[in-house]
C-alpha cells in the first residue's frame, strides 16, 4: 500500500491527512516535532488570557487519528535522504515514505541581535514557546516587563496576552506607525492611539540594538538603537515576523528559495515530494498574491488540493481573492481584495473613520472605471462570500457602497453605520 508521509501536524499537514483519508485508503503518518496531537494555532494566545484551556484548541478528539488509521508519530525530522525516499529522525531512526508532503510551518525571524539567545528572549509560534512564556511571565511580580520586538499582528497578540496579566509592555515598532507597512495611514494611525489607550508603552521607528543579560544569562534589559537608552525587562518577545522553517532541509538537494519552492500544484523540484501551508513559496506569484502566505486558510486550501493531486486528480492551487482577519486588542479588522498601505497611481481610497475612533473603513477603486478592488474594515464586520461574490462579479464602488449593509453581520443590535457611510461617500467629506 502506498505510504504518504506528512511533516508537521499544522493546519496544512493535518488538512491534506484528512482529505487523502477521504478519498483513497493509502496508508498515512503525520511526523510532528511538536505536540502529539494537532491545535490551532491562532487560539494559542486564549490559553495564556485563560479563556481556554490547551485541551479546547485541539479540534479532533484523540480518538479521531486511529479511527481514521492516520498514525500520528513525534520526532524530529533532520534531513530527508530523496533518492533513498527516506526520512532521517534526530534520533537516528529513518522511515520509508512513497510520497512526501513538508508542512513544516514558520519559525519567529532573529536578525542576529547580540542576546537574542538569552533565556526569557522568546518568540510567540509554537506551544513550546507558549510555556515558556508562561514559566517568564507568570505575573506582573515575577515579570516587571515585557519588551516586544516588531509591530505586527502576533507582535500585538502577545502584547495583549501579557496586559491580561497586568504586566507592562514595551513595544518597539521599526516603522513610524503600526503595521504601516501593509494598512494605509488613517488606519495605522486609529490602531497606535488604540494601542496606547490599553496602557502599552508604543515605541515608534524604534530598532533593538542589543539584549542585556544577568549574571545568570538572563535577560535584564534591552538597549535602543536610535537612542542608547537602556529599558529594564525579564523578558523579551520577538515577534519581527516569521519565516519557513526549512534550515534542516539544505542537504536534501530540494529546491530552496526562502521557502520550499513549488509549482501550481505544490510540487517541489523532486519527484513525489511536494510542499503545502507556510512554509511552501511559489516559483510565480498569484496575482497580487505573496509568494509566502502565512496564513491559516491558505494552508487548509493547499492541504486540500495537495490531497487531490495525490489521489489521482491534478489539481491546481487556485486561491481566489485574498481576504484576512485579525483582532487588535478590542478591534476586529477584515480585509477583502486589496487595500494597499500606498495606493496607486491609478487607484483611489475612500477612508470613514467614526468619532470613537474604533472603527474606520477603507475601500479601494480604480480611479477611471470605479471598479471596486478591496475593502479594509475595522470594528465592523462584514461577510467574507459577500466581498467574495462582488470582487468576482467586478462591482462598481458605487455598487458596493450603496449595498455595503448587505454584507454587514454585526449582532442584531449592533448599531449599523452604513447609510452614515454611505452618506459620506456621496459628499466624499472624508475621502483621502
Ligand atoms: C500566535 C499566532 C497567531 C496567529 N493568528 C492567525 C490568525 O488569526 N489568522 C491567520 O490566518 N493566521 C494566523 N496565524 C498564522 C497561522 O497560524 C499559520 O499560517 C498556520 O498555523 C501555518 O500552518 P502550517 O500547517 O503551514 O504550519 P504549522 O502550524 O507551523 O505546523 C508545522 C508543524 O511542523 C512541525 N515541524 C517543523 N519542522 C519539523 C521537523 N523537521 N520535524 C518534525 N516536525 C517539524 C512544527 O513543529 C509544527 O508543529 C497565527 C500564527 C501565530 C503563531
Amino acid at each position: 500500500m502506498e505510504h504518504i508521509v506528512i511533516i508537521g501536524n499544522g493546519i496544512s499537514g493535518v488538512t491534506a491527512a484528512r482529505h487523502i483519508r477521504k478519498l483513497s485508503d493509502k496508508k498515512i503518518t503525520i511526523i510532528s516535532s511538536e505536540t502529539a496531537h494537532f491545535f490551532s494555532r491562532t487560539a494559542l494566545m486564549y490559553i495564556y488570557m485563560g479563556h481556554m484551556k490547551y485541551e479546547h484548541t485541539k479540534p479532533y478528539e484523540d480518538y479521531f487519528w486511529k479511527k481514521n488509521r492516520i498514525e500520528l508519530k513525534q520526532g524530529y525530522v533532520k534531513n530527508i535522504l530523496a533518492t533513498q525516499k527516506e526520512l532521517l529522525f534526530s534520533d537516528g531512526e529513518k522511515i520509508k515514505y512513497d510520497k512526501l508532503i513538508i508542512a513544516v510551518g514558520s519559525k519567529p525571524n532573529k536578525f542576529g541581535w547580540p542576546g537574542q539567545d538569552l533565556k526569557g528572549v522568546h518568540g510567540m509560534y509554537s506551544k513550546q514557546d507558549l510555556d515558556a512564556i508562561e514559566e517568564t511571565a507568570p505575573n506582573n511580580k515575577v515579570c516587571k516587563r515585557v519588551v516586544i520586538v516588531g509591530g505586527g499582528l502576533i507582535g500585538i497578540e502577545l502584547a495583549e496576552m501579557l496586559s491580561s496579566r497586568n504586566i507592562p509592555v514595551t513595544f518597539l515598532v521599526r516603522e513610524e506607525s503600526f503595521w504601516g507597512s501593509v494598512l494605509p495611514a488613517g488606519e495605522s494611525e486609529m490602531l497606535n492611539r488604540h494601542i496606547k489607550n490599553h496602557h502599552i508603552d508604543l515605541r515608534l521607528g524604534t530598532n533593538l540594538k542589543e539584549i542585556l543579560s544577568d549574571e545568570n544569562g538572563k535577560v535584564r534589559g534591552v538597549v535602543i538603537e536610535e537612542t542608547g537608552e537602556e529599558i529594564a525587562c525579564n523578558m523579551v518577545g520577538l515577534t519581527a515576523g516569521v519565516s519557513p522553517n526549512i534550515d534542516f532541509l539544505k542537504e536534501s538537494g530540494i529546491d530552496l528559495g526562502r521557502g520550499v519552492k513549488v509549482n501550481r500544484f505544490l510540487e517541489t523540484n523532486i519527484d513525489d515530494i511536494y510542499a503545502i501551508g507556510d512554509c511552501a513559496e511559489q516559483h510565480q506569484p498569484i496575482g497580487n498574491r505573496r509568494p509566502i502566505e502565512a496564513v491559516w486558510y491558505t494552508g487548509r486550501m493547499m492541504g486540500e488540493t495537495v490531497a487531490q493531486t495525490i489521489c489521482g486528480n491534478p489539481l491546481e492551487y487556485k486561491p481566489g481573492h485574498w481576504f484576512n482577519s485579525a483582532k487588535f486588542f478590542d478591534i476586529e479588522y477584515q480585509t477583502y481584495g486589496w487595500v494597499f498601505a500606498k495606493k496607486k497611481d491609478s487607484e483611489e481610497h475612500f477612508h470613514w473613520k467614526h468619532e470613537d475612533d474604533t472603527k474606520c473603513i477603507t475601500v479601494a477603486f480604480e480611479k477611471d472605471s470605479s471598479l471596486f478592488t478591496g475593502i479594509n474594515t475595522f470594528g465592523l464586520r462584514m461577510r467574507h462570500e459577500v466581498f467574495d461574490r462582488w470582487l468576482s462579479e467586478k462591482r462598481s464602488v458605487h455598487f458596493v457602497m450603496e449595498n455595503l449593509s448587505k454584507a454587514n453581520f454585526d449582532p442584531e443590535f449592533y448599531k449599523k453605520f452604513e447609510p452614515q457611510i454611505a452618506e459620506a461617500f456621496k459628499n466624499k467629506t472624508v475621502s483621502v
